[in-house]
């Protein structure tokens, strides 16, 4: 095989990763890796994860590094990431994106794109409070845009430094975004 694709989503709160990235990850056939997921899934399943990683949550704050490290440390040394992978919602801050790179080299891979989601924020706020996800209250959907800010976009310029960077208007219809990012995979 050899074009096993590893790929990372970056962008705003609400700009579409989730949707895109699950796309992208069925049109390639690699698995979807979301961190909200798995942790929204621990917190309904009551596992020792969800229990340390609610609170946080719900006011919008990111959830202790460790926690993350672990889970995806575990989740990338699973079978089926041997045909790829896309990284949803990991990694958040410049500590994540470092374990990461560190990570990624004890298991001798690489990471092939970053794809950037941009959306403005305004319009972003809107869809969140239209999705009504239990965490897209206004006052979780601010805190979450400000720790964007402060710990997220950080993590832009270190993929842009490392030439792995491709921006993608978020804004345009859904498929137009799928196919802009289907070409940069594909390309
Ligand atoms: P998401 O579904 O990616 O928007 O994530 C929802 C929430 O899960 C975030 O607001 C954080 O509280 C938590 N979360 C998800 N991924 C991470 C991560 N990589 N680091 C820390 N917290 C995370």
């Amino acid at each position: 095989m050899g074009n096993e694709k590893k790929i990372i989503f970056l962008g705003p709160p609400g700009a579409g990763k989730g949707t895109q990235a699950q796309k992208i990850a069925t049109i390639l056939d690699v698995p979807h890796i979301s961190t909200g997921e798995i942790l929204r899934n621990a917190i309904q399943a009551k596992t020792e994860l969800g229990i340390k990683a609610e609170s946080y949550m719900a006011k919008g704050e990111l959830v202790p590094d460790s926690l993350i490290r672990d889970l995806i440390e575990a989740r990338l040394q699973k079978d089926d990431t041997q045909k790829g992978w896309i990284l949803d919602g990991f990694p958040r801050n410049l500590e994540q994106a470092e374990f990461l790179a560190g990570l990624l080299q004890k298991l001798n891979q690489s990471c092939d794109y970053v794809l950037y989601l941009e959306v403005e924020e305004d319009v972003l706020v809107n869809r969140m409070l239209a999705r009504g996800r239990e965490d897209d209250n206004e006052t979780t959907i601010r805190n979450r845009f400000k720790v964007y800010r402060e710990q997220t976009a950080p993590v832009i310029n270190f993929y842009q430094e490392q030439n792995l960077l491709y921006p993608v208007n978020g804004a345009q219809p859904i498929e137009d975004v799928t196919k802009s990012l289907e070409q940069i995979v594909n390309g």
